[in-house]
């Protein structure tokens, strides 16, 4: 998945890292979409079900300067999500919204790469999670966001299964302890 996403976003490449946008990947192709974000009242509620959701991490998503955008990543078509780090912006894809599951794990893990661009430590990432094989900076913020989804709430990891010694690291990491 890793790899497949990075070769999907490879047009736009982040100054900092090299790694643009983390996505994640959509079984489905575009000919699939629902059509659920048509109506703009529908849309109201559908953010407002997003934003929940990123309140209840507890970490304070508005005051970074992080915002929701409903729809595919115009740049890079069909993921379930995208955190589009230029613009820290956050991208929900309409196959996002199958079930209230995999909304909650989609908004959560896309969450977790914006806190984790805001913390600066890629190097400190890499380190973290080369102790369970992710040894570049990519794999490394896909296993850190699942992790850090399950700290907060979400259920499973699309890149892994977060083993409860990482998901302890997440919460510590999150919490500002990086000794
Ligand atoms: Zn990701």
């Amino acid at each position: 998945m890793r790899l497949a996403a990075a070769v999907g976003a490879g047009v736009v490449v982040g100054a900092a890292t090299g790694w643009p946008v983390a996505a994640l990947i959509a079984g489905a192709g575009c000919w699939a979409v629902p059509k659920l974000f048509g109506d703009s009242r529908d849309q109201a509620g559908l953010i407002a079900r997003v934003e929940a959701i990123a309140d209840s991490s507890g970490w304070g998503w508005r005051a970074a300067g992080v915002r929701f955008s409903l729809g595919f990543y115009p740049a890079d078509c069909c993921h379930w999500g995208v955190y589009e780090s230029a613009k820290s912006v956050i991208w929900i894809g309409p196959t996002a919204f199958e079930d209230q599951t995999r909304l909650r794990y989609v908004v959560l893990h896309e969450l977790a790469h914006a806190w984790q661009y805001r913390q600066n430590r890629f190097a400190e990432f890499i380190t973290d999670y080369t102790a369970w094989g992710f040894t570049t900076i990519g794999s490394a913020l896909e296993a850190g966001a699942d992790c850090l989804a399950n700290v907060w709430g979400a259920a499973g990891g699309h890149y892994w299964t977060c083993p409860a010694a990482a998901r302890a690291l997440a919460a510590r990491r999150f919490s500002g302890d990086w000794r």
